[in-house]
């Protein structure tokens, strides 16, 4: 079974998933004592930074984190301007199970209060075949949504706070020297020096050369970041005056491998009267979206919404929101695809020269990528390998 028909099988959405947990924990939120002292700089403040900085605190040891934008978050950037409930413009679902948050916590006398909610069997669920829904049964799903929250309020309370000081903004990283004893990080007009590095800025980055190593990365490492595919991404929320439209409306494309598109409830489970729409595409499924200008997409948008739901998307129009995250200037995609290959992921996720640590959706052990869940859970793996 490939990883993509286990995720078929096993999630609603098939956004990512994982095949084992790959975590070992850490202990509950004592400092230890640890063979290592020195300093690590974390370069990108999204879930996989911020978790390897709180991991690092938790452990007493010396760190600042790099990040190349005004704020804090990466992919899971979220808005409370849209709706009367958290829009998460990027990771949104947690596809595995809760307990996910209190592995990050890594503290048991904390106490995590995020209300989320699965769906069930009940749930509607259409697939769109050119002309008409026809109904699907959605089956198992341990795919979850937040409720009044996202994953970004989830680190926001309980991990940015152990790490916000440490965080250094507007600081965009463009190489890595870590040729002598000390790692040199350098931006256009500073440097930063560390005894130990976590790069954890999105594989495209590393794709689009953004950042310079020296010397260069090993072949293996330079060859698994150019081998593997990143899908385009973007997300849009359209809000309504009557809700017309069911929990999912899937669409097929194929192959698989080329993308996934999905219009889908977005004010499931909220304490919400809002009707909210949500569409979410990677991939091939993010054409013609992010070609089309604003007023354009809009356009397009309601009529292929309109035909499906005979004109009521038009009736009931009151705004709409557009996040492209191929044009995120730190990011430049979405995450990589579900077919790759795990042992190219390992690759990626692998150390460099017991210095350079790598950490987030697209450095794992291979087990899993491309989530929020797996990016922390890296986080925790680069944090332990880099004490050890
Ligand atoms: C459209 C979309 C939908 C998604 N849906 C889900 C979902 O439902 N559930 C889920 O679990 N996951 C989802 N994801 C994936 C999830 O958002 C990512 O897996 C997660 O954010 C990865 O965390 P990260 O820390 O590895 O990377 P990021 O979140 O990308 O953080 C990396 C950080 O590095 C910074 N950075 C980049 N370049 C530099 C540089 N040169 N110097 C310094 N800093 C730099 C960035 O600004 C960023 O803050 C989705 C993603 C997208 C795009």
């Amino acid at each position: 079974m490939t990883r993509k028909e286990f995720v078929r099988m096993c999630g609603l959405l098939g956004l990512g998933i994982p095949l084992h947990s790959t975590l070992s924990s850490c202990s509950g939120g004592e400092s230890q004592i640890e063979k290592f002292s020195g300093k690590v700089i974390i370069i990108g403040a999204g879930p996989a930074g911020l978790t390897a900085g709180y991991l690092l605190r938790q452990r007493g040891l010396d760190f600042s984190i790099v990040e190349a934008a005004p704020v804090h978050g990466g992919r899971i950037k979220r808005t409370l301007d849209f709706a009367d409930f958290p829009i998460s413009l990027g990771g949104e679902w947690l596809h595995v199970e809760k307990d996910v948050l209190g592995e990050i916590v890594n503290d048991p006398s904390v106490q995590i209060d995020i209300d989320t909610t699965p769906y069930n069997h009940e749930v509607d669920y259409g697939l769109y075949e050119g002309q008409e829904i026809s109904t699907e049964d959605i089956g198992f799903t341990i795919d979850q949504k937040f409720i009044a929250s996202s994953w970004f309020d989830f680190f926001e309370t309980y991990v940015v706070p152990s790490v916000r000081e440490q965080i250094q903004y507007n600081k965009i990283v463009q190489e890595i020297d870590y040729s002598g004893d000390k790692i040199v990080v350098r931006t256009d007009n500073e440097s930063f020096s560390a005894d130990r590095v976590i790069v954890t800025v999105p594989v495209k980055i590393l794709q689009n050369g953004h950042i310079n190593f020296s010397p260069a990365l090993p072949d293996d490492k330079i060859e698994a970041i150019n081998e593997v595919t990143v899908w385009d991404g973007c997300k849009a929320f359209i809000q309504f005056r009557e809700k017309f439209y069911p929990t999912f409306v899937g669409y097929e494309i194929t192959p698989e491998s080329a993308g996934q598109k999905l219009y889908y409830d977005a004010a499931y489970g909220q304490n919400s009267n809002q009707n909210i729409l949500g569409l979410f595409a990677v991939g091939t499924g993010t054409l013609p979206y992010v070609q089309l200008s604003d007023s354009e997409l809009i356009d397009y948008m309601l009529s292929e919404l309109d035909e499906v739901f005979d004109g009521q998307a038009s009736a009931n129009y009151i705004k709409h929101l557009f996040q492209n995250w191929n044009a995120e200037p730190f990011a430049n995609g979405a995450y990589l695809t579900d077919q790759e290959n795990w042992r190219t992921v390992r690759t990626l996720g692998q150390s460099v020269a017991d210095k350079l640590y790598f950490a987030g959706d697209g450095y794992t052990t291979g087990a899993d990528w491309s989530s929020v869940h797996a990016a922390a859970r890296s986080a925790i793996r680069a944090v332990e390998e880099l004490t050890a």
